[in-house]
């Protein structure tokens, strides 16, 4: 007894390495790929067939920087105190609200960027279980950060930082304590290591300075990849991501700064790069625009000095922006590994916004739509450690699939959830809204 196939027909298909291909057909069977064909499959009794009248099938996105329990925070651009923000319970009840709004919106694949108490190894678990509702989850540890970061931020809004191990953070100073640190981490179950390498990005200018000794970083590092895990660095300053990628960290995230000698040794070094410019740009247009003489920016404390603080500070991040804006399509041409994912879950961006970032790349930095469509599908694919199984269509892969009402390569917004058709995670429909359905 073979298992019902659903054989779609007429598909604008985007596989997620080539360019679109009109009236393809693809036969899924069980949670796997069977054909891929021009040619109309042969129909057997039982088969739900999918006239898709040129709608697009292309793969299920990966989500590469994900913070599963962000969403508890007040408004603005406040830093809030991550972790400690609400109490653990919560904060893993609304880790599965977004790894629900991440799988509905279209990430069947996700990797955690930093996460406290254990919550994203419980996640994983909880989705593999089935008890949650989720993407192909690799979890991510607390954020491993040098003793004294807190003193970056140019007022008393971060003293949370200096709580060191209670919430998000977790202080470690020495290269025997990043061994001892990387292994407690991930001992706990985590699939990849986040480390705090450098000042900057988002509502921060760029240092160019490292928080780590290259004796450190390298410790961190090597202890993961004798693991067989992965590093991922907040990364913002030249010499950061120089370092980062020479010591061979994975997953570079923000990459601001980045020059053509970075670009070299990311190359190098195979990294992924997550330039996750949506936070960036959020806040910018809020701190840009808003009245300083009306009432403080809450990033300040709205003395004169701060404010000059302050200000000094939005140009520092335009400036950098600016900058990151010309390097990264210079990366992308050179053909490093990007990937899609943003500080998701803050107020200005809450989880569920993800094409937000998409139509920032395609419509004002000038990607190509297919380019950013493989990012989000082929490399996270790869990143999950996951290119053999997913991430392209192809006979044999898992069927992690998505039904567009549209075509994302005219108009990246069709990616948006109502345009979400199906949904489909290892054959099985997480949503199904498909004429006939
Ligand atoms: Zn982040």
């Amino acid at each position: 007894m073979t298992d019902p196939r659903i054989v779609f027909t007429d598909a604008n298909l985007i596989d997620g390495e080539h360019p679109a291909r009109a009236g393809m057909n693809v036969v899924v069977e069980g949670e796997r790929i069977e054909s891929v064909s021009e040619a109309p499959p042969v129909a057997r009794p039982g088969d739900r067939l999918v006239p898709l009248g040129g709608r697009t099938l292309m793969p299920g996105m990966v989500q590469a920087h994900f913070h599963s329990h962000f969403g508890a925070f007040g408004e603005g651009v406040t830093a809030p105190a991550l972790g400690l923000e609400a109490a653990p319970p919560f904060l893993s009840m609304l880790a599965a609200v977004n790894a629900r709004t991440a799988l509905h919106c279209g990430f069947t694949g996700a990797l955690g960027s930093s996460s406290g108490h254990g919550i994203d190894v419980c996640l994983k678990e909880a989705i593999l279980l089935g008890l949650v509702e989720g993407p192909r989850y690799r979890a991510c540890t607390r954020e491993l950060v040098t003793t004294g970061e807190s003193s970056d931020y140019p007022n008393n809004r971060t003293w949370f930082m200096e709580l060191g191990n209670k919430g998000l953070t977790y202080e470690v100073d020495g290269a025997d304590a990043w061994r001892h640190a990387t292994r407690a981490e991930l001992g706990r179950g985590a699939d990849v290591v986040k480390i705090s390498a450098s000042p900057g990005h988002g509502s921060v200018p760029a240092r160019d300075v490292m928080y780590l000794t290259r004796e450190e970083l390298r410790a961190c590092v090597d202890t993961a990849h004798t693991l067989g895990k992965k590093v991922r660095a907040h990364v913002a300053s030249r010499i950061g991501v120089l370092e980062c990628a020479r010591a061979g960290v994975d997953v570079i995230d923000h990459a601001d700064r980045l020059d053509e000698e970075c670009i070299e040794a990311i190359l190098e070094a195979g990294s992924f790069v997550v330039p996750s410019m949506l936070w960036t740009v959020r806040f910018l247009e809020i701190a840009e625009n808003w009245d300083h003489a009306e009432k403080p920016l809450p990033i300040s404390e709205g003395y004169p000095e701060e404010l000059a603080t302050t200000l000094e500070r939005i140009r520092g991040v335009r400036e950098d922006f600016e900058y990151t804006a010309r390097m990264m399509p210079e990366a992308n041409r050179a053909g490093v590994k990007m990937v899609v994912g943003d500080d998701f879950g803050t107020p200005v961006m809450p989880h569920g916004t993800y094409v937000d970032e998409l139509e920032l790349y395609v419509k004002q930095l000038g990607f190509s739509a297919l380019d950013v469509i493989r990012w989000a599908t082929k490399n996270g694919a790869e990143l999950l450690d996951l290119g053999d199984e997913a991430g392209t269509i192809e006979p044999g892969k898992l069927a992690d699939l998505l039904v567009v009402d549209g075509d994302p390569l005219t108009d990246i917004n069709c990616l948006r959830e109502a345009n979400l058709l199906a949904i489909l995670k290892g054959g099985a429909f997480v949503k199904d809204a498909l004429p006939g359905a």
